[in-house]
């Protein structure tokens, strides 16, 4: 911490990145520590690899977020610019697309912040935990550990709160532990919104959110009760039938685990030239090395993704294959 606080009060200009297709905690953290390192006077700016989706826009600052995709110009700029860079929220380069570029080639110091396993090489410093639920608890644990929890107001604790909020699943999750609450509470005792922060994010379908979800699960979903395991492919023409936008999907694989007996539950997304692949598990069953070793992905024990270069039907094969070898 000591040498964290060195590092911070010697930077000026600061750049925070996360990873690829930004999630609740993605976001969340990134913003909850912009927030507070502008509140100590810093220059800073957020760069993500791509898009986010709509439901995490109403977190304060989310407009100022720089998309590395449409705007590169300007995000090599910052990054060229800065003293010191983040990575929240991801492990590995490869998490983070062709932003990983200008970031190898920054000659900032290099701090990760991050709840995944088996973090690699590509920083100065780590503050990793992988027993922690979120990279917004992290953010939270970060500030209280420099002393500055006074700085912490309603605007960061919202951003902290979305964060843990999403990556527990609400709370349920075994990642979530006392801590987890104490935290929560602290941001409810604040002011900090919780159930306005709960609608915000999962009151916000629109209609062919929610068709496509009730397609999905009639239609799409295969049961394999002998092995314990579900999963729901769907095509692109599917989700344009839909309107697809992005993170229309999110959340939709934790439905399959709860099917009674249910512990390995996928996810197949047809991409533009890939398929994606989320994995949720349960109980004794980890995903995170099967997604490493079928699907060039990883993750958490119980929450993983990957990519498979093939068609739909062959990642499908593929899937199954998987499910009759594993349990
Ligand atoms: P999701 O299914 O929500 O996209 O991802 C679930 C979890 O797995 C997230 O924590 C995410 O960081 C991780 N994950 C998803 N895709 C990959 C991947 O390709 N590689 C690694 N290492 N982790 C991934
Ligand atoms: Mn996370």
């Amino acid at each position: 911490m000591d040498k964290i606080k060195e590092i911070l009060n010697n930077s000026k200009s600061i750049v925070i990145t996360t990873h690829k297709s930004p999630d609740g905690d993605a976001i969340g953290s990134s913003l909850a520590l912009y927030h507070f390192l502008k509140k100590k006077g810093k220059e800073v700016s957020v760069i993500v690899p791509d898009a986010f989706p709509e439901f995490l826009k109403w977190m304060d600052g989310s407009s100022t977020i720089i998309h590395y995709d449409t705007n590169s110009e300007e995000a090599e700029k910052m990054i060229t610019a800065a003293d010191l860079i983040f990575s929240l929220d991801y492990n590995g380069l490869g998490r983070i697309g062709n932003l990983s570029n200008p970031l190898k080639d920054a000659s900032a110091i290099k701090i990760v912040i991050d709840h995944h396993q088996d973090p690699q090489e590509f920083a100065d410093h780590y503050i990793v935990d992988v027993e922690c639920c979120s990279t917004s608890q992290l953010i939270y644990e970060l500030i209280e550990n420099l002393g500055e929890l006074e700085k912490l107001d309603k605007v960061i604790g919202a951003c902290i709160y979305c964060g843990i909020m999403t990556d527990t699943g609400s709370f349920r999750f075994p990642s979530t532990t006392s801590k987890t609450h104490q935290i929560i509470a602290h941001l409810i005792e604040i002011g900090v919104e919780g159930s306005k922060i709960h609608q915000d994010v999962y009151d916000n379908y629109s209609e062919q959110r929610l068709r496509l979800l009730g397609y999905a699960l009639t239609e799409k979903m295969k049961v394999f009760p002998m092995h314990n395991a579900a999963y729901i492919s769907l095509s692109q023409k599917e989700l344009k039938k839909f309107s697809f936008k992005k993170g229309d999907t999110e959340g939709l694989v934790n439905y399959l685990l709860s099917i009674n007996g249910i512990k390995f539950a996928v996810l197949l997304t047809e991409k533009e030239d890939n398929i994606s692949l989320s994995f949720r598990s349960k109980d004794d069953f980890h995903v995170n090395k099967i997604a490493n070793h079928h699907f060039n992905g990883g993750g958490h024990i119980y929450a993983a993704g990957g990519m498979l270069e093939t068609t739909l039907e062959e990642a499908i094969k593929k899937v199954e294959a998987v499910i009759k070898q594993s349990n």
